[in-house]
């Protein structure tokens, strides 16, 4: 590897990135694909022992949701909505010609009921308060999407479209607690046993504005939200994994409730595909076939 190449350069280099002219938005080759296909067998042979739900959302929701969950309130600078073109024949006439003289010919766009997915788990919890109240097991969720941020950059780890593998736990305080609790000694399993370094750290989401420090700093004091960091491309760890305990957030913002009526509490796992991924090429290498032969083993095997 060229040491003068940036990582992202040297990716795209070797074919497992493909550039598209914009930051954040890449082509994955079929060796990167496999990798995070083969990661994901072994969080499934890892988490499928709770038997969980299993359910796959397109990556999005419906504008109402993404409204009624928050988002646009703590993170407005990342939202991404759909528009659409709505005229008619003397619209189009005006749009062609605005493309024809490279003018802005989105202004005529017009929202959709359709947005983009911000987490994987967002669309789980309208859809379970929608269901009725909990059983007293509570209720556990295996879900993947596509997301998008929009947070465009030139470090390949941090991408406006990737995806997220996340188990979902909804129940009493107690037990979403103990679900956390329990996946980071998991992920610590996992993630060490493919050989990459990590330290398990306090974190914050990036709300916005000035009303949002305040938040930062309430969410790292009451340790809601940790993360697992490996070395990636930066100076600073990259934060691959999430572990993050919502309290009764969704309760007040979707109604899930428990059983005896009393709010629902709420806990995910995120796994940052894109991000583990970029993690095994760069503490292993390009090409998987020269990877140690126990990871090789884990995920092969
Ligand atoms: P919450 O449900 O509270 O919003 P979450 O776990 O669903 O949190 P994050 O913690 O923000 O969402 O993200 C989960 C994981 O997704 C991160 O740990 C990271 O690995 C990955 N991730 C986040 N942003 C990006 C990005 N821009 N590019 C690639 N991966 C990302
Ligand atoms: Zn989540």
């Amino acid at each position: 590897m060229d040491a003068t190449l940036s990582y992202l350069d040297q990716l795209i280099g070797a074919g497992l990135l493909i550039p598209t002219g914009v930051d954040g938005l890449y082509g994955r080759s079929g060796t990167f694909e496999d990798v995070i296909c083969r990661f994901e067998a072994l969080v499934t042979a890892e988490g499928g022992r709770d038997n969980p739900e299993v359910i796959r959302f397109p990556p999005a929701m419906t504008r109402r949701q993404l409204e009624t969950s928050g988002y646009m309130k703590s993170f407005p600078q990342l939202a991404g909505t759909v528009h659409s073109f709505c005229g008619g024949d003397h619209d189009h006439m005006e749009l062609l010609a605005a493309l024809d003289s490279g003018e802005d010919w989105t202004k005529g766009q017009e929202p959709t009921d359709i947005a983009l997915t911000p987490a994987a788990c967002y669309p789980i919890y309208p859809m379970v308060a929608a269901q009725g109240p909990l059983p007293p097991e509570g209720r556990l969720f295996d879900v993947q999407s596509y997301c998008f941020r929009h947070e465009p950059s030139a470090d390949p780890a941090r991408m406006q479209l990737f995806r997220m593998r996340e188990y979902v736990r909804l129940g009493t305080a107690e037990q979403v607690q103990a679900f956390r609790a329990g996946w980071i000694k998991r992920a610590e399993g996992i993630i060490g046993a493919l050989r990459l370094p990590y330290d398990v750290v306090p974190a914050n989401d990036p709300f916005f504005g000035r009303a949002g420090k305040m938040m930062k700093v309430n969410q790292r004091d009451q340790g809601l939200k940790l993360e697992m960091v490996i070395p990636v491309a930066n100076p600073q760890p990259t934060a691959c994994l999430s572990f993050n305990y919502h309290q009764d957030h969704f309760a007040g913002t979707w109604g899930v409730q428990l059983a005896d009526g009393g709010p629902g509490h709420t806990a995910c796992v995120g796994f940052g595909l894109e991000r583990i991924a970029l993690a095994l090429f760069k503490h292993h290498g390009f090409d998987p076939r020269d990877w140690p032969t126990d990871v090789r083993g884990l995920l092969w095997g």
